[in-house]
């Protein structure tokens, strides 16, 4: 018999995970609050999956009628949490929220079942600290769409027992994501921390009249973004010298001034957020929004295949 994986809440990030889950062979469990999102979540995956094998996109070794029907609703948090190997918590991103369905979660659930988070931007410590069962509790936080984005942070709490980081990645590691291990809780953990860097010298260099931002937005998408896709900030690095030691002799006194030439943390307000807003409003007026998200995913499918390839 196949082990199980329970989800709490079946919204977005619920309903990815339980497709990422089932395509491994989970038996997965889905429950929420509002039973009607059960429902429908169970009604959307289904038709996902299906769809997914048509375009011969679906992840896993099994046909969409075998990972449909590996995934089901629970009626309650119990039936959700029996026996799992994990549970992902997949409620919205409101600490008050998180804390609750948390507590609600601790009160059922039993040893060795690990209390994973797919929060964004909590602490670890935060969401855990008065756990009875804290010791199990862990963040393994997707980047979205997860089916073709597949990086996951895995953030552990201080107490954290060490078998379980090594657990969690080896599961994402199964379900074809690619998990990244965080030796310590810090705030925005990995990725926000990085992306929050580049927000903020896109935003200077709007703020200071170098350039619009049309052209800022092109620096990324067709300078480092198409580089990034494939290599990371230090492996680049080690490829534009003969090496990363060559690299840091050749560049570290430029990188040095020019990064105390960036001046302070931007607050993203006030005139400059108007006028940032106003120009993206031009080529993506509100009501494109919906249609140009899709455009993204589409651009991160076809980008997932070709990774394969490569
Ligand atoms: P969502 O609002 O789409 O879904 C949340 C679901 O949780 C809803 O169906 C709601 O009914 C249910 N819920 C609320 N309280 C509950 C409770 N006590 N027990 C069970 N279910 C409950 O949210 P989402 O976008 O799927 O985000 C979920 C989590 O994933 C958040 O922590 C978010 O930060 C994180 N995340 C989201 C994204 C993203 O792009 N959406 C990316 C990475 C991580």
């Amino acid at each position: 018999m196949s082990e199980s994986i329970g989800i709490l809440g079946s919204g977005l990030i619920g309903r990815s995970w339980a497709m990422l889950f089932a395509g491994a062979g989970y038996k997965v469990r889905l429950f929420d609050i509002e039973p009607k999102q059960v429902e429908s979540a169970l009604k959307e995956i289904a038709s996902q999956i299906n769809e997914l094998e048509k375009t011969k996109l679906l992840r896993g070794s099994k046909s969409a009628k075998e990972q449909i029907a590996l995934i089901s609703g629970a009626s309650s948090l119990q039936e959700c949490v029996a026996g799992a190997l994990l549970v992902q918590e997949c409620t919205p991103e409101v600490l008050e929220i998180k804390l609750k369905a948390l507590r609600d979660l601790d009160a059922v659930v039993q040893s060795p079942t690990i209390i994973s988070s797919s929060t964004s931007t909590h602490m670890p410590s935060v969401l855990s600290k008065d756990l009875r069962n804290k010791e199990r509790f862990i963040v393994s936080h997707p980047v979205n769409p997860p089916y073709y984005v597949k990086l996951v942070e895995l953030v552990p709490a201080p107490y954290t027992e060490s078998w379980v980081p090594i657990k969690v990645r080896s599961i994402m590691e199964e379900v074809g994501q690619v998990p990244v291990s965080l030796k310590k809780e810090v705030p925005g953990f990995s990725l926000n921390r990085i992306q929050y860097a580049i927000l903020n010298e896109a935003w200077r260099q709007v703020e200071d009249g170098v350039l619009d931002v049309a052209d800022v937005d092109k620096v990324m998408s067709e300078g480092l973004g198409p580089r990034y896709a494939f290599l990371g900030a230090l492996e680049t690095a080690h490829l534009n010298a003969e090496g990363m030691l060559n690299y840091c002799d050749r560049y570290a006194p430029t990188i040095n001034s020019v990064s105390h030439s960036m001046g302070p943390i931007p607050l993203m307000q006030g005139e400059t957020a108007k006028s940032v807003h106003e120009q993206l409003c031009e080529s993506i007026p509100i009501e494109k929004l919906q249609e140009r998200r899709q455009w993204r995913d589409t651009c991160l499918t076809k980008l997932s295949i070709l990774k394969k390839e490569v």
